[in-house]
């Protein structure tokens, strides 16, 4: 729904309409807070062929379902939504000026929702590899699926590193594959791999390809199979908007809340992946509905007309 310009003002914009984003507008509609949410429409949880690990879903569930029914059940409560990218937030008498589009929203209070992106792999027919479970992101969302699985690890890092050792508490057949120069082991990492039964190829990767529902990666003069490959290159937060206002944003790009997930701007709160924390859909639930509480309190009653 487009915002009527120029005048239209809410209590409390979302930027985002992943589960953090949605779950603050479920709660903030229910205060009877006139609520707006802007959406991009690129959330990673619509991104999950089936999650196993959301509570109260024992037999999984599809991401974009889920996404589906948290949309529906704000707006049976009355927030709002506009299809669009945000491209600016500006402090405005206490308040803030929110553009996207030829649009513009006054807002006393911002929730910052916006996640974050997976870097992806480089290979062909990504879509289908993530949604058959060939590629995947996320070991603390889906190690269990792979338990006992041949399993690749693509790193251009360190981090690369600790997800193998990770995921070895779930499979011992795991290799890392090089995606770039940067990925240097030490002494101390190349022990630590060789005790677990790490493999680690050396080669740089030359081709990744999807075939048959699993995935073969190409390095050097060989080749090695898995039945599922974990993307380790990391992640862009989507903080720039907090960043521009003047938010403190950690060392990994992750704006910085206190325990109310307020953000060191006054009437800026974030929540989910773009929030220091654990990048998960409970977390990111559980970080909005905190953050709608004191954005409630916030900006007090009685509730303006
Ligand atoms: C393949 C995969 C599998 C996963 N599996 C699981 C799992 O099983 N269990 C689990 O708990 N977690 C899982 N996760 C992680 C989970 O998806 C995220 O932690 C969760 O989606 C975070 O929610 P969010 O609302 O913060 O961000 P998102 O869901 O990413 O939503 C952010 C939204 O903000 C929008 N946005 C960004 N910038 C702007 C802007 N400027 N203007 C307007 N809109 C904007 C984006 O387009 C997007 O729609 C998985 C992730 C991936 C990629």
């Amino acid at each position: 729904m487009p915002a009527e310009s120029g005048s239209a003002h809410c209590d409390a914009m979302i930027v985002g309409g992943g589960p953090a984003g949605l779950t603050g507008a479920i709660y903030l509609a229910r205060f009877r807070r006139r609520v707006f949410v802007i959406d991009e429409g690129a959330s990673r949880a619509a991104s999950i062929p089936r999650s196993h690990n959301v509570p109260g879903y024992p037999e999984g569930v599809a991401g974009g379902e889920l996404v589906a029914a948290m949309r529906s059940q704000a707006e049976r409560y009355g927030a709002r939504f506009a299809a669009g990218c945000v491209q600016t937030i500006e402090a405005n008498g206490g308040g803030f000026i929110v553009r996207y589009g030829r649009e513009q929203i006054s807002a006393r209070s911002v929730l910052l929702a916006s996640g974050a992106s997976d870097v992806t792999p480089p290979m062909p027919h990504l879509a289908e590899a993530l949604r058959s479970g060939a590629l995947r992101y996320c070991p603390v969302c889906d190690g269990f699926e792979v338990i006992d699985q041949r399993v690749g690890v693509i790193a251009d890092s360190a981090a690369g590193i600790e997800e193998a050792l990770y995921l070895r508490h779930f499979t011992p057949h795991l290799t890392i594959f090089r995606a770039g120069p940067a990925l240097a082991p030490d002494p101390a990492d190349r022990r630590r791999l060789a005790r677990s039964g790490v493999a680690l190829v050396e080669a740089p990767i030359e081709s990744i390809r999807l075939w048959q529902g699993r995935v073969t990666v190409r390095h050097g003069a060989a080749q090695t199979e898995c039945d599922a490959l974990y993307s380790a290159l990391g992640l862009t937060v989507h903080s720039e908007l907090g960043a521009a206002l003047g938010a403190k944003v950690d060392g990994n790009g992750y704006l910085v809340t206190d325990r109310h997930q307020r953000t060191t701007i006054r009437g800026l709160y974030a929540a989910g992946d773009v929030a220091r924390g654990l990048n998960q859909i409970s977390v990111a639930a559980g970080g909005a509905a905190i953050a709608a509480a004191a954005m409630h309190l916030w900006l007090g009653t009685p509730i303006e007309g």
